[in-house]
């Protein structure tokens, strides 16, 4: 995905980029009253389901094809664009026939490679040059989002989008789905010109999390963010619990603080620095036990000992544990960074004993 392409290219160039609208299309008149009032407070991009992937049948499955010549009325008589979530060949060619002019694919579609070639195909056959997003698979893993979006990519669509929306977890969270924002940074890492959305609505499930939610994806210099709203959210057929009127999401929306990421201060360059410098230093340290490891694996092949003696892991651990809080670093942090120096040194102590490792 080298030669990604600017999403709204006819847009202001505005971050965040805001996209707003109801979980789904219900009527004629819930699609028009939410949108002339979004529109009114400068959103420029409308989203509404029009067909509904629920997780148990019975549900509201969405209004289906009758809903999109109203999404093509709030087009025209608003101005905005507007968009929709495909998961079917048939779902593109009906949504792309009415001239909805974004798609995005759904946590559940983005999971299963099948479904996402069938849109790719469908998306090339079509051969409308639009933007697409594509949300993080319901379950996190990176290479799934990154092998969906690629699907897409070389359908030709090279205005492409991705949006974080959380994890499914099992049982009873804060969240409804948790957001593991490393995922979303290291994507970014990989792919610095790919614009990253965040969908605060579906990863709280409840509106009084949204402004929060929000700007920490600010703060981590997400692109933009996709909320849902509707003009009465506890009458939503939908996800009524995470959507918020037009006003309130205005309210949230002026109250989100930009950070510069241009502005370097001198200091910030000075304490950056140092970070690198400690950084350098952390490598070297973790080089240098590494070595030791080796040589204590040599000696444990030679006496015939085990690699794993489990009572002198838990001391260590437990020292180290008291020691961190201490010097204020979290439990969780400590056992975290331990877990991981002692699996590779356990590999590398196997690999000595089972004579992989010359050293
Ligand atoms: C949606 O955006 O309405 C939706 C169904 O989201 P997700 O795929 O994130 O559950
Ligand atoms: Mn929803």
């Amino acid at each position: 995905m080298k030669d990604l392409k600017p999403l709204f290219p006819d847009l202001p160039n505005v971050r965040p980029i805001v996209i707003a609208g109801p979980c789904s299309v219900e009527s004629e008149d819930q699609v028009m009253t939410t949108a002339r009032q979004l529109a009114a407070d400068g959103i420029k991009i409308f989203r509404g389901g029009i067909w509904k992937p629920r997780t148990s049948p019975g549900g509201f499955e969405g209004i289906g094809e009758i809903g999109l010549p109203w999404l093509k009325r709030v087009k025209e008589e608003t101005g905005m664009l507007v968009s929709t979530e495909v998961a079917t060949r048939a779902h593109v060619e009906l949504a792309l026939n009415a001239g909805v002019d974004m798609v995005w694919i759904g946590a559940r579609t983005s999971a299963n490679p099948f479904a996402m070639q069938e849109i790719a195909d469908a998306l090339k056959d079509f051969g409308k040059d639009i933007p697409v997003l594509v949300k993080n698979p319901v379950n996190p893993d990176l290479e799934l989002w990154i092998g969906a979006m690629k699907r897409i990519y070389n359908a030709g669509i090279h205005r492409l989008g991705a949006i974080h929306r959380g994890f499914s977890t099992y049982g009873k969270h804060l969240y409804r789905n948790m957001p593991q924002w490393h995922i979303p940074i290291e994507l970014q890492r990989r792919y610095p010109d790919l614009p990253i959305f965040c969908d605060p609505s579906h990863i709280t499930g409840k509106r009084e999390l949204i402004a929060s939610v929000s700007q920490q994806a600010l703060d981590m210099n997400f692109a933009g963010l996709i909320i849902e709203s509707h003009c009465d959210p506890d009458a939503a057929w939908s996800d009524k619990n995470q959507q918020v009127s037009p006003e309130v999401l205005n309210v949230i929306l002026n109250t989100l603080v930009l950070r510069d990421e241009t502005s370097s201060t001198e200091n910030l360059t000075l304490l950056r620095q140092q970070i690198d410098r400690i950084n350098d230093e952390l490598l070297e340290l973790l080089a240098r036990r590494m070595r030791v490891t080796c040589e204590i694996g040599q000696y444990k092949k030679e006496h015939k000992m085990p690699v794993i003696q489990q009572t002198r892991y838990n001391d260590l651990m437990e020292r180290l544990v008291k020691n961190g809080e201490e010097l204020g670093l979290t439990e969780d942090f400590v056992r975290n960074i331990l877990v991981a120096i002692h699996e590779e040194s356990v590999r590398q102590q196997l690999e000595i004993v089972n004579g992989k490792n010359p050293s």
